[in-house]
């Protein structure tokens, strides 16, 4: 199976062609995860990538089922489907080609700058159905991104990529997560993301807190009391046992994120590719 149904979530499908991520983010909330899964969120984390080698035939004949119902697909919510693994593998390429030939539309996050190579089967997949990018970039700190993701590339290389995918025409945006109490949400820093989104194109942002559950909680403290001792009690008194912050602090994140979008408008869609308005379903003998 390609395509694994959600519930609970923003969207209904989700699609990894990858199990594991050769990124080691500190604050990954996958480890939660693979320790469920019974293998290892701490730091072994991303030592072992498993590669779904058929993944594209797999997916092909399920978009191909006539009960498919061409509903949006998140792609990469489990693991970045542009880690180093797939130069060798490209098997998310062939996946976005899947997509563009059967008209389905799709989510795609990542941090990684490799998706630059596949921007002609994304031009394909965008005239076909409504397709979006979101680039994870939850600081520009350069101080913060070395000592958190130890395996991506620099946050303003992927900005310079969201730059070619939007003159490409496709929707292109920015995910500011996950933001870290107290060491990556000062205004300032904040306000350098959303002024920097803009300069570069962004066609959409939004942003989120970090959440902590399981080995993501056990695995970021340890890193924390490393790295930033004097934060961890503000850790301890703003999540306590949860693995959330408080409906406060969201909306609080919310209100500042908002002004910052007023003060940095974002492009829009104005220019990019439009996907077809009739229902995919009549435009499959083209
Ligand atoms: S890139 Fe995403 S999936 Fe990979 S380690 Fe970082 S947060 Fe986790």
């Amino acid at each position: 199976m390609a395509l694994n149904r959600v519930r609970g979530m923003e969207f209904n499908w989700s699609l990894n062609p990858y199990m594991g991520c050769a990124h080691r983010c500190t604050f990954c909330y996958v480890r939660a995860f693979e320790e469920r899964a019974d293998r290892p969120g701490d730091a072994r984390y991303g030592d072992v990538v498993r590669v779904k080698t058929n993944v594209v035939e797999v997916l092909r004949q399920e978009l191909a089922r006539p009960s498919w119902p061409r509903e949006s697909v998140a792609v990469g919510a489990a693991t970045d489907p542009y880690q180093p693994a797939e130069g060798r593998y490209r098997l998310t390429r062939g996946c976005i080609g899947a997509f563009a030939e059967h008209r389905t539309p799709f989510d795609l996050i990542t941090r990684g700058t490799m998706i630059l190579r596949d921007l002609d089967v994304l031009v394909e997949a965008a005239r076909r159905a409504r397709i979006a990018i979101h680039f994870s970039v939850p600081t520009l700190d350069p101080e913060v991104w070395r000592r958190t993701e130890p395996g991506t590339a620099n946050p303003r290389q992927r900005l310079r990529v969201l730059t070619r995918l939007v003159e490409a025409g496709i929707a292109a945006g920015v995910a500011m997560a996950p933001i870290l109490p107290g060491i990556s949400d000062r205004p300032e820093q904040l306000a350098a993301v959303v002024r920097a989104a803009r300069d570069a194109g962004a066609t959409h942002l939004w942003s989120g807190w970090l959440h902590m559950k399981g080995a993501t909680r056990a695995y970021f403290l340890e890193h924390l009391a490393r790295e930033w001792p004097a934060e961890l009690e503000r850790y301890q008194r703003l999540y306590g046992s949860r693995a959330y912050l408080g409906a406060a602090e969201g909306r609080a994140l919310r209100e500042q994120i908002a002004a910052l979008k007023r003060r940095y408008p974002l492009r829009g869609r104005a220019g990019l590719i439009a996907p077809p308005a009739e229902p995919v379903q009549l435009m499959l003998s083209i």
